[in-house]
């Protein structure tokens, strides 16, 4: 991961290389910003920036780098809570590393929610940037800086991480969770500038959407041709909307199956909805079973070759046992 990789947050990136470049390296800097923007990522790139020898660094391809792309940098320590708080043990372990200088580069210790560090934490924290030492560099990334102690703010650089703008979420969305341009683009306007947020309603979207379809299937009943049929108008219309609808009832049936012959929840796939996997393995026999997933399965062979969409899911949902 390097500078470019990151969306938006330039001005920030701009500070942060021009202190690199001037060799004014702060002891501490403060990343307060709102949730999902990218302060972490931004604090995970600046610690492989400091510990990285090329002439733009990070380079992804050096040592340092690769070690820290695998999170066993030696010279890179993350700090989170512990529960609900940063503990003082958390801070007296910074403190008792930070009394030997690093071999080569920088030892960076990056904390995360630096807001949920207790009164002792902070007091302890305090004493540290109190006397900084060099080769040491701490990041506290916050989204509620006002609960921090001025005496902890104004001892810290402070770069701010604003919203993003809404086509840089759409253009993560799209990138780098394979999103469709118009999903991406309407997750990206409800999301306030928040990456993280967009990926959160995302997923709650897609919960919801599949507790809806195992809901369908557990009270599912072949003689009710109409209400069948009205289901198959829930699939959506685009080929990957559809074929994701139909791993779902796959999976569904999948379950159902694993349930009735092992009772085994610990191997479904929708655990977190046992109670209604077992109402479908409850409605089916397992022959019922096999002939269900088989009938998706080739449904989703299918779409996947361009057949016509809504006759293949109402000859499929026809043909369910
Ligand atoms: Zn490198």
């Amino acid at each position: 991961m390097r500078f470019k990789d990151i969306y938006g947050h330039e001005k920030a990136i701009s500070i942060l290389k021009s202190t690199m470049a001037g060799d004014r390296i702060a002891h501490a800097y403060l990343f307060h910003g709102p949730e999902g923007v990218g302060k972490r990522t931004t604090a995970s790139v600046f610690a492989r920036a400091l510990n990285c020898d090329a002439e733009d660094p990070p380079c992804d391809a050096c040592a340092s780098c690769r070690k820290a792309e695998h999170k066993n940098h030696p010279n890179i320590i993350t700090i989170r809570a512990e529960g609900q708080f940063i503990k003082i043990a958390a801070i007296k372990e910074l403190q008792a590393r930070m009394a030997f200088r690093p071999g080569e580069g920088k030892r960076v210790f990056i904390l995360e929610e630096a807001d949920r560090m207790n009164a002792a934490a902070a007091n302890a924290l305090l004493k540290i940037l109190e006397e900084p030492s060099s080769g040491n560099v701490l990041l506290l990334a916050t989204a509620r800086s006002h609960a921090l102690p001025m005496t902890i703010l104004s001892r810290c650089q402070h770069l701010r991480f604003a919203p993003l703008p809404r086509e840089e979420v759409a253009r993560f969305l799209r990138e780098k969770e394979g999103m469709e341009a118009a999903t991406a683009e309407v997750l990206a306007a409800a999301s306030g500038g928040s990456i993280g947020r967009a990926i959160e309603m995302n997923r709650e979207e897609y919960i919801a959407m599949r507790n809806g379809i195992l809901e369908h299937l557990a009270q599912d009943n072949p003689a009710d041709l109409l209400k069948r049929l009205a289901f198959a108008g829930r699939f959506g219309t685009e080929r990957e909307e559809i074929l994701e609808r139909l791993r779902i009832l796959r999976s569904g049936y999948r379950d159902g199956l694993v349930l009735r012959e092992t009772g085994a929840k610990e191997s479904l796939v929708f655990g977190d909805r046992a109670g209604v996997i077992e109402a479908i393995a409850e409605r089916l026999s397992g022959r019922d079973l096999l002939h269900n997933i088989a009938a998706v399965s080739a449904a989703m062979s299918a779409i996947t070759q361009n057949a016509n969409k809504p006759l293949t899911l109402e000859a499929m949902l026809i043909k369910l046992a």
